[in-house]
């Protein structure tokens, strides 16, 4: 095995009853990368998590975490496997302040080994005033920098997040991400991030990992899952696109609208459904290629959500405009950035 790898998961299947919550999942993870699994709910995210930090056990398949075998043919307790972890609800112990329950995870080393460590992670972390406090008394954002500095103060080498900012407020929650994951890269951690959250993995991840009924769909960068889907489930959970029926012959697609040239080729000759994304139709008084007449509008501040009828098609098109349209234009013209037209 290559001596980068921290993770590395081989046809690992794991069931309750007859639900197969993960299935046949291969994958490497090198040391220092930042990876965020996503997927809706219920697709099997937290149970490799687990799997991984050994709270969960596998029934196929075989676990190495730096080039170790933690289970498959031999099981390595949780305790003693190097992995560091942060839950949803931060799990503090609610009878330990602060400081005990940094210290908690510490009883393995000498005092003073501890004292370094703990010392170490309370600095970066900035929570030296918290110390003497008990969890109940902290805000959200606050255990959630506790719980962090728990879960680094062993040093561990891999540090595992289920969920780890979704109990933030959207204001706070960007800000204490961007710490987190500057301070983990920063101590070339190995992180592994659940999220349901499509924004956030495609923000977070060196790699997102798209998992859908316990099997990966598609994994790569943020710019691969979002820009070169590989089916139309990828393409629509991270961006909700227009379906518009068309033709695919030779990398180009005809539909009621126009013709597109594919730059990103996912679709078979014959019929295929063109997936338009609201960001990319422009819209202008005269200036688009297409005629269009506004049936709603919808304004967020930084855009505007716009519903399009345009002849031919049966169903409206969204489109999500950064150019504000003079109130009242009814009559439009639009165009479709066609490199950003996916088919499948
Ligand atoms: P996610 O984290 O993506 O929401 P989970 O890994 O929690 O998904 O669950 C995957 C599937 O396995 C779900 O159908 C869930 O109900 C099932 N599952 C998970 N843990 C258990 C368990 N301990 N007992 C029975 N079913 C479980």
């Amino acid at each position: 095995m290559k001596k980068d790898i921290a993770v590395k998961l081989d046809n690992v299947s794991r069931s309750f009853g007859t639900t197969a919550a993960v299935r046949d999942i291969s994958i490497d993870i090198r040391k220092g990368e930042v990876v965020s699994l996503v997927g809706h709910s219920g697709c099997g995210k937290s149970t490799l998590l687990r799997i991984i930090s050994g709270v969960e056990t596998i029934d196929s398949g075989q676990v190495f975490l730096d080039g170790r075998e933690v289970d498959g043919r031999h099981f390595v307790e949780p305790e003693t496997r190097g992995v560091g972890f942060v839950f949803q609800d931060y799990a503090l112990f609610p009878h330990l302040s602060v400081r005990d329950n940094i210290f908690f995870g510490l009883k393995r080393h000498s005092q003073a080994q501890a004292n370094a460590n703990a010392e170490d992670v309370i600095r970066r972390i900035g929570i030296e005033h918290l110390m003497e406090r008990f969890p109940h008394t902290l805000s959200g954002g606050e255990q959630q920098r506790v719980a962090l500095a728990r879960a680094l103060a062993p040093r561990p080498g891999i540090v595992l997040m289920d969920e780890p900012f979704s109990n933030l407020d959207q204001g706070l929650r960007g800000q204490v991400r961007a710490e987190t994951l500057s301070l983990l890269k920063s101590l070339d951690t190995t992180v592994i991030m659940v999220t349901h959250d499509p924004q956030e993995a495609l923000s977070t991840g060196d790699r997102v990992v798209l998992m859908r009924s316990g099997e990966i769909v598609q994994a790569g960068s943020g710019y691969d899952l979002y820009d070169r889907p590989t089916s139309a489930y990828a393409a629509d959970f991270f961006c909700l696109s227009n379906k518009v029926p068309g033709i695919c012959k030779g990398g180009r697609i005809e539909t009621a609208i126009g013709s597109f040239q594919l730059n990103h080729r996912t679709a078979d000759d014959g019929k295929a459904i063109v997936h338009i994304r609201p960001q990319a139709i422009s819209i202008s008084l005269d200036r688009g290629d297409i005629p269009a007449r506004v049936k709603q509008r919808v304004f967020h501040g930084e855009t505007e959500h716009i519903l399009l009828a345009v002849e031919g098609l049966e169903t409206p098109l969204r489109a999500i405009a950064l150019d504000r349209l003079p109130e009242g234009s009814d009559a439009v013209t639009i165009s479709i950035a066609a490199e950003r037209v996916l088919a499948f």
